[in-house]
């Protein structure tokens, strides 16, 4: 498994020259802003289960069924909460294939919205056109988690989650009035050749929006590393320079804190997939901060505050959603159990500064 990446990497020569060009065109197009963007996860079960570089395909996380694994109402929108008040954006609302029925998921999506006071994205694999239609509301845009744009590859990587169901998907959604974003893990074996097949995927299925992972190696799968920074800075850029105005976000993970700068030097306008509550009013929440500043950025998402309690309305957030009287208690409770850690870790570390 990876070490942790302990300061920012140096880049020089042909990287540098396209890391300065790609932050150029990032600077002729967007303001500045750099947020934090945060996944809800409903379930941690998939029927799936099969994709070679998930934890949900080691033997040891599989569950048998999707009721054991769903999370409560009360801990999904408690997050969803957190996400608003803090800053955060929501990346998308995800969970593996076949976690619930579509009227139950249906309400978690709305909810959420209600609670964010906006559309949001989902991550839902192959979604349906009349689930699609009835999402009209409350989403804004369809992600589809493609991982990788090569199809040897994908095929080894991913042997029971072809691309083409996806394609189809999301021309439906795209007529149906949808915006477009994909997901790619990098690590799991392309070369940089395979840049121009994700060029082409990108302006055939009018994508607006990438997530580009780096590989977060599981025990137990065939995967031991994830990608140099390097190369996820070579593939930022890339895909900056080839697509101006697309908003790419980049997921990290808590190991990799000290490449976020260098990988919004590349273009990219946001972040994600880094253990925001654990780590917050942490050294290590602080460490974001700071990467994002590195990069001359503005971070517009909080990873710490003297005063949690005080930084949002949170009950106005609560009152929008459409909540029973003891369902919007259960998620009040669920809440204050983040907020008390996250208040407890601030006294230790700002009674400190
Ligand atoms: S479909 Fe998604 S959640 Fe399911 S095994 Fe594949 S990568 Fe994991």
């Amino acid at each position: 498994m990876d070490a942790p990446i302990e300061k920012t990497p140096e880049i020089e020569g042909e990287l540098l020259d396209l890391v300065t060009k790609a932050g150029q065109v990032y600077r002729n197009h967007f303001n500045g802003d750099a947020w934090f963007g945060r996944c809800i996860f409903l379930s941690w079960y998939c029927e799936r289960g099969t994709c070679t570089f998930c934890f949900r395909s080691v033997t040891k996380h599989k569950i048998e069924h999707a009721s054991q694994a769903r999370r409560s109402l009360a801990s999904v929108l408690a997050e969803a909460m957190l996400i608003k008040g803090l800053g955060w954006r929501i990346e998308f609302l995800t969970g593996g294939y076949g976690i619930c029925d579509d009227t139950q998921l249906l309400r978690f999506v709305k909810l959420v919205s209600q609670i964010l006071d906006e559309k949001i994205w989902v991550n839902l694999g192959e979604i349906g056109t009349d689930l699609l239609q009835e999402f009209t509301p409350y989403v804004r845009g369809i992600i589809s988690s493609i991982e990788t744009v090569e199809e040897q590859l994908h095929n080894t990587v991913c042997p029971d989650k072809p691309i083409a169901p996806y394609v189809t998907m999301m021309q439906e959604a795209k007529q149906l009035g949808f915006e477009l974003g994909m997901t790619i893990v990098l690590g799991l074996g392309e070369k940089k050749e395979d840049f121009s097949l994700l060029k082409t995927f990108i302006q055939e299925n009018n994508i607006t929006r990438i997530t580009i992972y780096a590989l977060r190696p599981v025990k137990d799968t065939p995967f031991e590393h994830g990608p140099d920074p390097l190369d996820v800075a070579w593939w930022v850029a890339q895909t900056r320079i080839a697509f101006p105005t697309i908003e790419i976000i980049v997921g990290s993970a808590h190991y990799r804190i000290p490449e976020l700068s260098l990988h919004l030097r590349a273009g990219a306008n946001a972040i994600t997939k880094l253990p925001a509550s654990n780590i917050f009013n942490t050294k290590r929440g602080l460490q974001v901060e700071e990467e994002v500043r590195k990069a001359d950025r503005n971070f517009i998402s909080h990873f710490s505050s003297a005063s949690v309690y005080e930084i949002a309305d949170w009950e106005a957030m609560l009152s929008r959603a459409d909540l029973t009287a003891e369902e919007r208690e259960e998620v009040r409770a669920a809440l204050y159990q983040y907020l008390d850690k996250m208040a407890k870790k601030g006294k230790v570390l700002f009674d400190k500064e």
